[in-house]
């Protein structure tokens, strides 16, 4: 920056000073300003990080969840705990649910000590569970009804990308709303789109994870061939993640035990996406397939493998134990 006429430039380096000063106070301030609190209803395998994500940054919440494991994790980290989702909308007007299923969806906001029992007019209802984006549509026309706006904005992500605050968020609702939420998310994720109404986030959170549920699959057959071939794990993994066989589940995800650390196969393929939730993800694309008479003859097949796999008691594991589910079990 150049002097100002006239003024001497021992003058000039002092406004330059006091301009910056106030700019610094100004801005603690605002970083000092006590924050809004928030509700989070789900706090598990990925929603006890996105909670935690929220403290991290300062905004004091206010939790649920059915396990009561859950919530004394997150009091200990300085949450409020509430005994209902109903006591946690009449305490807050921005919410975050994370829950596992549609059904569970329809509970926590409907059900007799739901979140709509309660809900304060003009509060940001933000669903991060992937759900049936029909059940979506429903709660935005029920949340309308009480005078709040509901949102769906799943993630893409797994539980490192929930710690890391690096998730994808696929919202949809209207545009203003999406703006409001986007600060939130944006402390929880890396990128968050507006898909377009209620209901296109679900879409596409759907059509993502056809695509994941097939790839895993993909990877597992190919690493459990090239290891029968004498091939090494690490190795493989190597070539395919500098070949054109590369994708998410074999370079950041792998299912092959030891290959990558801080991953759901290197840990007895615990945490993570459990299998169960593939299936429902896939059964939600099915579904869609249907109505719209999409062919997907792959996510048809995976659909089956996944729900195969939770009948052989791996539904609690994560979904990269489809490499599990190839092994010979009478092999020594
Ligand atoms: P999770 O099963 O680990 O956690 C769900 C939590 O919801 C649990 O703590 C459970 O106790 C709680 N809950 C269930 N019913 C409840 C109720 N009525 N009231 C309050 N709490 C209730 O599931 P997750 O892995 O955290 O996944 C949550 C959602 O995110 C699912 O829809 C899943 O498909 C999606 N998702 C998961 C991953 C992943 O890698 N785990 C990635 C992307 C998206």
């Amino acid at each position: 920056m150049s002097s100002v006429p006239g003024m001497s430039k021992k003058m000039f380096h002092r406004l330059l000073q006091v301009i910056s000063v106030t700019k610094h106070r100004q801005f603690s301030a605002s970083s000092n300003m006590k924050k809004e609190t928030v509700g989070f209803v789900g706090l598990g395998n990925m929603g006890n990080h996105m909670a935690r994500n929220l403290i991290k940054n300062g905004y004091p919440i206010v939790v649920f969840d059915v396990n009561t494991d859950s919530t004394n994790s997150l009091k200990s980290d300085g949450a409020s705990v509430a005994s209902s989702p109903a006591e946690v909308a009449s305490a807050v007007t921005k919410i975050v649910t994370m829950l596992p299923e549609s059904s569970h969806v329809q509970e926590v906001y409907n059900g007799s000590k739901g979140i709509f029992s309660t809900v304060q007019k003009d509060s940001i209802l933000i669903d991060s569970s992937t759900i049936d984006p029909s059940v979506s549509q429903h709660m935005a026309s029920e949340a309308q009804k009480k005078g709040s706006v509901y949102l769906d904005a799943p993630v893409s992500g797994g539980v490192n990308a929930a710690r890391d605050a690096l998730l994808t968020f696929m919202v949809g609702g209207p545009e203003t709303h999406f703006n409001q939420a986007n600060e939130l998310l944006s402390l929880m994720g890396k990128n968050v789109v507006h898909c377009g109404a209620v209901g296109t986030g679900q879409a596409a959170k759907i059509c993502n994870n056809m695509l994941l549920g097939i790839s895993m699959i993909g990877t597992a057959e190919t690493m459990n061939l090239g290891m029968k071939l004498g091939l090494d794990p690490k190795m493989l993994a190597k070539i395919l993640n500098m070949s054109s066989g590369r994708c998410w589940s074999s370079e950041v995800y792998n299912p092959v035990p030891g290959v990558l650390e801080g991953v759901p196969s290197s840990n007895d393929y615990k945490g993570g996406f459990g299998t169960a939730l593939m299936t429902k993800d896939l059964g939600l694309a099915q579904s869609a397939a249907t109505t719209t008479k999409a062919p997907t003859p792959l996510g048809s097949v995976a659909h089956q493998l996944y729900r195969t796999m939770v009948n052989h008691g791996l539904g609690g594991k994560d979904f990269s134990s489809a490499y599990l589910f190839l092994q010979d079990k009478n092999q020594k």
